[in-house]
C-alpha cells in the first residue's frame, strides 16, 4: 500500500524494489527466537514497528508540529504502511492512508504517536560525567539515548545540533574521554549518551576488542537506555561494519533507530555516484533481510539541521512511552 505524504517536504521515495551492493559482505541472519531478557522483551516493540493495527486511529495530526519549527512542504513520499514505525501506544487506520501520512514525521519512516509532547526541545543541556565501565553510568534511572557510530559519522556534529550548543560535545572528544561512555543531562530530565566510535582504521586491534566489550556491555546491561541510535553516514555508500552493528543490535534486540547523517551532501560525483537517498535505501534494503519489521529511520543534516525537530520529537515519544510502562 502506497502512503501519498502532503504535508512532508525532501521526503524518501522508496523504490519498490532494492539494490543490492555486491562489495557488501552481509550479517549473519537474525535467528528466529531468541529468548529475551524481562527489559528487552519489554522494550523490543521500541526497536521494530508495531504490528499495524487497523482498528482504530487516533486521529492524531502534526499540526502541532509547527510550533516545533517544522517547515510545511511540497514533496510527496510513498511508503507502505509495513515500513512505518508506529511507535508503541499509537495505532493507525490502513483505510485513511491521508490521516496516517500526515502523522509521518519529515524524512523518516516515523509515525507521530500520542506520547511526543511538548517536552521535545531541549532547554539546557550540561555534561554530567565520563564513565570508563557502564557500572560508572549515572544510577538516577532517568532514561537515556545512545548515540553510536563509526569515527567521522557526525555523531559530535548531531549531539550538539541536538542541543543547540556549538561545542558541547567537545567535551567527549578530549583526549581520555573519546573511550568513555559520556553522559549529557537534557532538561534536567533525560540523558543523551556519547558512546566511542567504532571503526577507527587506525586503532590497535586490542583497543578495538575492549571497546566491543565495553560498549556491548552497556548496551546488554543498562536498564535505563530506551534506545539507541545508530548513525550511518548517508554520503557514501553502506558499510559492512555497519550493517553488522545494525544486526547485532537486531540479534540482541536492542531498541534501534538508524540516523542517516550528512544528508546535505548531494554531490554525486564526490559520493561515489549516489545520492544520500540511493544510501539510504541502499542499506534499508540490506538490513532488511534480517529484521522482522524495519526499524525506525530519520534522515539529518547537522549543516541543515535536517531532522533535528523529528528526531526530538521520536525521543519524546519513546522516553514517554517508557516512563509510563
Ligand atoms: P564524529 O567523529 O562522528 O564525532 O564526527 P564529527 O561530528 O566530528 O564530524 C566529522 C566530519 O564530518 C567533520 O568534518 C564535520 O564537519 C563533518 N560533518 C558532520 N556532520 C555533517 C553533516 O551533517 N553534513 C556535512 N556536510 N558534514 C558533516
Amino acid at each position: 500500500m502506497i502512503l501519498h505524504h502532503r504535508l512532508l517536504p525532501r521526503l524518501l521515495i522508496v523504490p519498490s524494489t532494492h539494490t543490492s551492493t555486491s562489495t557488501l559482505l552481509r550479517p549473519s541472519r537474525l535467528p528466529r527466537h531468541l529468548s529475551l531478557s524481562p527489559r528487552f522483551s519489554a522494550l523490543s516493540h521500541l526497536a521494530a514497528p508495531q504490528t499495524v493495527d487497523h482498528s482504530d486511529d487516533e486521529g492524531q495530526h502534526l499540526d502541532h508540529l509547527d510550533n516545533e519549527g517544522r517547515h510545511q512542504g511540497e514533496v510527496q513520499v510513498k511508503l507502505s504502511l509495513d515500513r512505518l514505525f508506529v511507535p508503541p501506544g499509537a495505532t493507525v487506520d490502513s483505510g485513511d492512508q491521508d490521516a496516517v501520512s500526515a502523522r509521518v514525521l519529515k524524512g523518516s519512516n516515523i509515525v507521530l504517536g500520542p506520547y511526543a509532547r511538548g517536552d521535545a526541545q531541549v532547554v539546557n543541556a550540561d555534561f554530567v560525567k565520563s564513565s570508563v565501565r557502564p557500572d560508572d553510568c549515572p544510577r538516577d534511572g532517568l532514561p537515556e539515548f545512545a548515540l553510536v557510530g563509526r569515527s567521522n559519522v557526525g555523531k559530535s556534529s548531531l549531539l550538539n545540533s541536538l542541543v543547540r550548543r556549538k561545542r558541547l560535545a567537545l567535551t567527549s572528544k578530549k583526549p581520555g574521554k573519546t573511550q568513555c561512555i559520556n553522559h549529557f543531562k537534557v532538561n534536567d530530565s533525560w540523558y543523551l549518551v556519547d558512546l566511542p566510535g567504532y571503526g577507527y582504521a587506525s586503532a590497535p586491534q586490542e583497543a578495538r576488542t575492549n571497546w566491543d566489550e565495553f560498549t556491548r556491555n552497556y548496551f546488554l546491561s543498562r536498564e535505563n537506555l530506551v534506545s539507541v541510535f545508530l548513525l550511518i553516514d548517508a554520503s557514501i555508500p553502506a558499510k559492512k561494519i555497519d550493517l553488522d552493528y545494525a544486526s547485532w543490535l537486531g540479534q540482541n534486540r536492542v531498541p534501534m533507530t538508524l540516523v542517516f547523517t550528512k544528508c546535505d551532501k548531494r554531490k554525486k560525483k564526490k559520493n561515489g555516484g549516489r545520492r544520500p537517498e540511493e544510501n539510504v535505501e541502499t542499506f534499508q534494503g540490506l538490513i532488511r533481510e534480517y529484521f522482522e519489521a524495519a526499524p525506525p529511520w530519520i534522515m539529518t543534516s547537522s549543516v541543515t539541521n535536517q531532522g533535528r525537530d523529528e528526531i526530538l520529537l521520536h525521543m519524546s515519544q519513546l522516553r514517554n512511552y517508557w516512563l509510563k510502562h
